[in-house]
């Protein structure tokens, strides 16, 4: 068995000023909770990332972090996106932590499932992964969506864990192996598996949001699922060549056919359908030019290496702040 943990809570806030008063506390009383039952260390925190929010996000981590030194709050420049949150949250305490646990700030994700993670943990695992055992909460559209993306990600080579969201306990250890992954285009749920060490997963029910309103429009939704796709798979590619091979074959077809129709004197005719073939022609070499230009703007991303998150503030401990004033006195 291996000994007590010091845990990191990773949690990425956007413009949460409705929500993050009232799940603040349960995440603390989760963290204590497990101190007490001796799973983690008594140094372990509560990490607010604060995603470059327009609202009192930050005053309110501020205030939180003043009042107990388990609560502790970092903010990103400008908004860069859940998944750069995350991983920002996850750089900065690599050293310091022996394993984290990231989380949304909404109360979705059961916290109770936190127990069972850190368990697996102290049993040898070095990635849990939180799983929905349900999606009952979610509309029939986002189930449909989200399933079928599941199925086409996995479909293209694309290693991820059925039903897992960004809800997963990573050790230090792994975390400073993937500090070397220097991409750009972020998909963590992606990336995580591809770190390797022995994983496992936790099922956990998902509730609705306590409070505030859902950041993940379609647009980012599937924005978030087409950079899965191309970050992680180049399949899309083979299934150019591959289209373009059946595409071929069939203009040899077409071609063998309009040879015949000239020579039978049945040209004029024919030009309807040498429109049509010209028109659908231009539509697939169209497509095609899209998502090879989608990977070459990636390789372009990437070798330009820029910093994939810049943060602007840090909170102070609040233990010393509390004893300077008691040296005041
Ligand atoms: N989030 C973020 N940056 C963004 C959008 C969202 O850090 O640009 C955070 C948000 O505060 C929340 C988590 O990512 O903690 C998940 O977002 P949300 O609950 O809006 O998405 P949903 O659960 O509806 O998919
Ligand atoms: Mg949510």
């Amino acid at each position: 068995m291996r000994q007590k943990p010091v845990l990191y809570i990773i949690i990425p806030c956007y413009n949460e000023e409705a929500v993050l008063p009232v799940t603040a506390p349960l995440f603390l009383q989760k963290l204590q909770e497990m101190i007490q039952l001796s799973l983690i260390q008594e140094e372990s925190r509560i990490l607010f990332v604060n995603d470059g929010s327009r609202d009192r996000t930050w005053e309110i981590i501020s205030e939180l972090s003043k009042k107990d030194p388990h609560y502790m709050g970092i903010s990103q420049s400008r908004n860069r996106g859940h998944q750069n949150a995350v991983l920002a949250g996850l750089m900065e305490v690599k050293d310091i932590c022996d394993i984290t646990i990231s989380i949304d700030c909404d109360g979705q994700d059961d916290l109770n499932a936190m127990n069972e993670m850190v368990q697996k943990y102290l049993e040898g695992n070095e990635i849990v992964y939180g799983v929905r055992s349900s999606r009952a909460t979610d509309t029939f559209f986002k189930r449909f969506t989200a399933q079928s993306f599941y199925k086409i990600l996995n479909w293209m080579g694309v290693e991820v864990v059925y039903n897992h969201a960004d809800y997963r306990l990573i050790s230090g250890r792994v975390l400073k192996e993937f500090q070397n992954f220097k991409e750009v285009n972020l998909y963590l749920r992606g990336m995580i598996p591809l770190v390797g060490f022995q994983s496992t997963t936790v099922s956990y029910e998902r509730h609705e949001r306590l409070a505030g309103e859902s950041h993940y429009p379609l647009s980012k939704m599937f924005a978030l699922a087409f950079d899965g796709i191309t970050s992680l798979s180049i399949k899309p590619i083979r299934m150019i060549a591959g289209l373009g091979m059946t595409v071929s074959f069939i203009s040899f077809l077409f071609i063998v056919w309009i040879l015949i129709q000239y020579f039978s004197g049945h040209t004029v005719q024919g030009w309807a359908s040498i429109s049509a073939i010209v028109c659908l022609m231009g539509g697939i070499q169209l497509i095609c030019a899209g998502v090879i230009g989608e990977y070459i703007g990636k390789i372009y991303l990437e070798t330009k290496a820029r910093p994939r998150y810049i943060i602007s503030e840090r909170t102070e401990p609040a233990d010393v702040t509390e004893s300077e004033t008691e040296d005041r006195k």
